[in-house]
């Protein structure tokens, strides 16, 4: 993205090198589980054997985003930093928000098979301080609640680059073909996992203002064009979220020790076993035709 800023899409969430090689560099997110050995050797190739980071900084602590750091930060002997608000969430304490499949569209759908798991990343947590980004200078974090409570976004002023995590993303998470073709475009949070919808509005205004450059986010393809600033304004001011789910009238509310209110569970009218069914289905008959339906 930048001669300092590399991006290195594991699965299909997204990781950022952020230094020049041989200089001080910092790991952005950290992907699924199971992918420590490829972004390691990522880094080998971009930094040089046996180079390592100074940190690790989690843009929120989602499966997809904090799934390899503590084996990265242990091949490392690196710390691995988030906001303070995520802390309960990587501490063991507490677990996220149950997510929201009644919310709708593909990922909402997918979000049935995704275990909520508690994780502990232990001694190798350390909370974020003002603004600063621990080992890349001349970036700053800025707190992008909505999709997670503690959710930070990094930014760089000198070339406005961004790096958005989960609080914008650049392929539509909500359509199936969206998912499939990668198709880039401007999106919002991840709708079944994001749990304050409110904040989630207003971080993407926060974000619009910035007027970047370019923008590399949690999912799909970095977006870099002259009009970038002028359609994400647009986007911001008229984005909406979806228009029912569990936290679309009321946001589950969390502390530092994790969360502390949820609203009601919703009817989930797709028990476990039918949507397992309809998903199988639905692989079998190829993504175009599970498309059409989510058009209609
Ligand atoms: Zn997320
Ligand atoms: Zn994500």
């Amino acid at each position: 993205m930048a001669p300092d800023v590399g991006w290195l899409p594991v699965s299909f969430a997204n990781v950022y090198f952020i230094g020049r090689p041989g200089n001080k560099w910092i790991l952005l997110d950290a992907g699924l589980p199971g992918w420590a050995t490829e972004i390691f050797l990522a880094a080998e190739a971009r930094f040089g054997g046996g180079s390592r980071p100074e940190a690790i900084v989690l843009t929120h602590g989602h499966l997809d985003h904090a799934g390899s750091a503590l084996a990265l930060a242990n091949r490392w002997d690196v710390p691995i930093y988030v906001h303070h608000l995520e802390v309960p969430f990587l501490t063991g304490k507490s677990s996220y928000p149950p997510a929201d499949p009644t919310v709708g569209g593909a990922t909402a759908f997918l979000s049935r098979f995704l275990p909520t798991l508690r994780r502990d990343l232990g001694g190798r947590l350390r909370e974020l301080h003002q603004y600063k980004v621990p080992g890349a200078p001349g970036w700053q974090w800025i707190a992008t609640p909505g999709h997670s409570p503690g959710h930070i976004c990094l930014f760089r002023e000198s070339d406005r680059i961004l790096l958005t995590g989960d609080a914008l993303v650049s392929v539509n998470m909500d359509s199936w073909s969206g998912l499939f073709s990668a198709k880039r475009t401007l999106a919002g949070p991840p709708a079944p996992f994001t749990t304050d919808w409110d904040a989630a509005r207003t971080s993407l205004k926060a974000l619009a203002n910035l007027r970047p450059n370019v923008v590399g986010c949690g999912h799909g393809l970095p977006i870099s064009d002259a009009k970038l600033a002028d359609r994400l304004k647009k986007f911001a001011e008229r984005f909406r979220g979806p228009r029912r789910g569990r936290y679309v009238s009321q946001p589950a509310r969390a502390n530092e020790n994790g969360v502390v209110d949820l609203p009601p569970a919703p009817f989930d009218p797709v028990p476990f076993a039918t949507a397992a069914a309809l998903f199988c289905v639905g692989f079998a008959l190829g993504a175009g035709h599970l498309n059409n339906h989510d058009r209609k």
